[in-house]
């Protein structure tokens, strides 16, 4: 995807080991469930600007190219980013209440105050709603009544707390689980359950058991000794400890009862494969049948479990890291019981603290989002609300977005731009001298099955068996997550519904999934400053069609390009090609780890490969189909001082324009498949010889290095 930034933001600060994968639609362990949790953790909004906080009913326009962001003191041969940016960089710090702040944050934060609006009409009208209205409005309403959600602290929690506390044996666990499981759709909760294509055959949907079971943002937080490290563990095991008294639990109990949960937790992760190894979908693939995951884990009986979670039938299973399951099934016969009880009530007070009174939303809010990524303060309730009902009721708020923003000209013209990018690819695939026929007719075989979806789903999720009720906020939440959790099983051995999105409409992001085999670009995305229609093509080229452009090479990327036409993980390289594509690849993965995020920590670029690549193909591909673009239309010769190209080059560069927190960088160096924006312009431009000509580079100079890397 283009940027993961707010989805971090959005899903965020309660995301464990499933973080990866749930934000890359690239071949996710399942369609891992977005927990609620996470989104009311949101970070938002300019604290300074609270006091004139309102929705919005209309867009703020912002040109493709912001003269203004410009920083004209830097040599754009120099540092590129600096020169596109600086302005942009200096005219907006970040918000107190946001980890980083970049062009994409800025426009999610548009197109919240705009849902703002929506919702808040919804919650306040008392007839004529459809039922959808009914639900986003009444979610909206429940989520914002702040003095009966303080006034009931952590009492809503307690079923679910007694469900834990009656558990008399062992065996009483599979079945507690499944409901723990229903009410928080939270990985974090011993392991993931849902649901995918088989990566064999993309035409059945399975049962993934994926792993999870940490708190933390990702495994290596268990194991670095470096004193940064240590300290961030050391102040996590205080935080566990602050929740257990929050529920109630003495001193000396407490800090007992978090040391538990820390012990658990690092034994998980130790089963836990790396993101880097998770990025290898042949290593995520283990089929299972009923009996072969029952051997897997003699300490838990599925049958309960998966009775509970209302897959009693269910027979196929990906167990996409049987390692993590063997870890699991250790800790469960070592522990007593109550220890497991303990781990299991900081899960779900974690998963649940957003949705609580404000002592639990400020502890899990300065433990995941000030210590974790250094933000100040917390974001308003009206945002946090936005980004909950925009998480659990996506698609029937959507349809309010969609009204006011994406007309049939603007799907027209994005529509034009990616069969331009298509073709554009096309001429590339034919074009490329080290790629061999028979590859290259594979190739173009996938090319021809993409499927482009724009904007929106062309059929609307139903949610009519999802109740919503005004003065029932926690029991809201709980019954979407149980929605989702159960929608997610339900597809468990039906065709797969190919109209299907993994994204909201007013999402400012966009994702290339290898098993449908489709690019998909949600209206939130589409509109200024991304997409410009008032303003020239080249910088539109630059920024929307570098975007579509990347989309597309993530089919054939180092993760994309195992998976067939079809969307089946299956070899179509020939050997030769797969080498000579493996020592172009190693050209990118040696650049970037030159790169430095924050401090001592340089890019992992094992992990970022599969954006670099996308970022790379992206450029490529925009720039072709801008030349074509120009024959038709030729471009003025100069706008402002720039030629077409420089244009085109400064578009491409302005989609990036972004603040970083030093602590969210080194979250983001650890989690992050994207490289830092900085580099996805600057160590980008570099290998492009048009580039070195558009600004009349010496050789030699950074953006114009004498020996580049060449993948397409
Ligand atoms: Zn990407």
């Amino acid at each position: 995807m283009r940027s993961t930034r707010h989805l971090i933001a959005a899903f965020g600060a309660a995301c464990t080991a499933g973080l990866a994968a749930a934000q890359d639609a690239a071949p996710s362990p399942a369609q891992a469930p977005s927990s609620a949790a996470a989104a009311v953790t949101a970070a938002s909004e300019p604290a300074s600007a609270r006091a004139a906080d309102k929705p919005l009913t209309s867009f703020p326009y912002t040109p493709v190219l912001d003269l203004t962001s410009l920083d004209r003191g830097a040599n754009p041969c120099e540092d590129f980013y600096r020169f596109s940016c600086g302005g942009w960089q200096k005219n907006n710090p970040i918000p107190s209440d946001q980890a980083s702040w970049d062009v994409y944050a800025k426009m999610s934060q548009d197109n919240k105050r705009v849902l703002w609006g929506i919702l808040d009409r919804l919650a306040n009208q008392a007839e004529g709603r459809t039922p959808d209205q009914q639900k986003i409005g009444d979610a909206f309403a429940a989520c914002m009544d702040e003095p009966a959600v303080e006034a009931l602290g952590a009492k809503p929690l307690a079923p679910l707390l007694d469900q834990v506390a009656a558990m008399k044996s062992k065996k009483e666990l599979p079945a507690v689980l499944a409901a723990l499981h229903l009410a928080t759709n939270d990985d974090g909760v011993l392991f993931g359950f849902g649901s995918a294509q088989d990566y064999g055959d993309s035409t059945r949907v399975i049962a993934f058991a994926n792993a999870g079971g940490l708190g933390l943002p990702d495994r290596d937080y268990y194991f670095k000794t470096d004193a940064k490290s240590k300290e961030l563990r050391d102040k996590y095991v205080a935080h566990v400890a602050n929740m257990f008294r929050l529920l109630g639990d003495g001193e000396a109990g407490a800090r007992r009862e978090a040391a538990v949960v820390l012990a658990i937790e690092t034994a998980l992760a130790k089963g836990t494969l790396t993101r880097v190894e998770q990025r290898d979908p042949q290593k995520l693939f283990h089929k299972a049948d009923a009996k072969a995951l029952q051997a897997l884990t003699p300490g838990f009986d599925w049958k309960p479990y998966l009775s509970g979670v209302g897959q009693s039938g269910t027979n196929a299973f990906n167990v996409t890291e049987p390692k993590f399951y063997r870890a699991l099934d250790a800790q469960l016969r070592a522990r007593s019981l109550g220890d497991l009880k303990t781990y299991l009530r900081w899960h779900v007070a974690h998963a649940s603290a957003p949705f609580l009174s404000s002592a639990f939303v400020n502890e899990n809010f300065e433990y995941f989002s000030k210590t974790l990524r250094g933000v100040p303060e917390l974001a308003p309730r009206w945002r946090r609300c936005v980004a909950l009902v925009d998480n659990q009721v996506g698609e029937a708020l959507g349809q309010e977005f969609v009204k006011m923003t994406f007309s049939p000209e603007l799907k027209a013209k994005t529509l034009h731009m990616t069969h331009q990018i298509e073709e554009a690819m096309e001429s590339e695939i034919k074009g490329l001298d080290w790629m061999g026929l028979e590859t290259k007719a594979k190739a173009l075989e996938k090319l021809h099955g993409i499927v482009n979806k724009i904007g929106y789903p062309d059929k609307w999720r139903d949610y009519s068996t999802l109740t919503i009720r005004r003065d029932d906020f926690l029991g809201n939440v709980q019954r979407g997550d149980a929605f989702e959790l159960r929608r997610l099983l339900a597809k468990i051995g039906k065709p797969v519904d190919r109209g299907e999105w993994s994204m909201t409409p007013p999402t400012v992001n966009a994702y290339y999934d290898p098993q449908m085999n489709d690019i998909n670009f949600p209206a939130g995305v589409l509109q200024p400053p991304l997409f410009d229609a008032k303003l020239d093509d080249a910088p539109n080229y630059g920024n929307t069609g570098g975007t579509i452009g990347h989309e597309l090479t993530h089919g054939f990327d180092d993760e994309g390009r195992q998976f067939d036409a079809t969307g089946n993980l299956r070899n179509w390289w020939t050997k030769k090609d797969a080498a000579e594509f493996e020592k172009r690849t190693k050209c990118l993965t040696d650049q970037y780890a030159q790169y430095v995020v924050v401090d001592e920590i340089h890019i992992n670029s094992k992990l970022t490969l599969g954006e670099d690549l996308a970022d790379f193909g992206g450029l490529v591909l925009a720039l072709i189909a801008w030349k074509a673009e120009m024959a038709a239309h030729p471009a003025p010769a100069s706008v402002d001082g720039f030629t077409p190209d420089q244009r085109f080059f400064i578009g491409m560069a302005q989609w990036a324009c972004a603040n970083d927190r030093p602590e969210e960088m080194r979250l983001h160096a650890m989690t992050d498949p994207h490289s830092p924006n900085k580099y996805r312009v600057n160590g980008l431009v570099a290998n492009f010889a048009e580039f070195e000509k558009a600004f009349a580079c010496k050789p030699g100079q950074p953006m114009a290095p004498v020996k580049r890397c060449r993948v397409w």
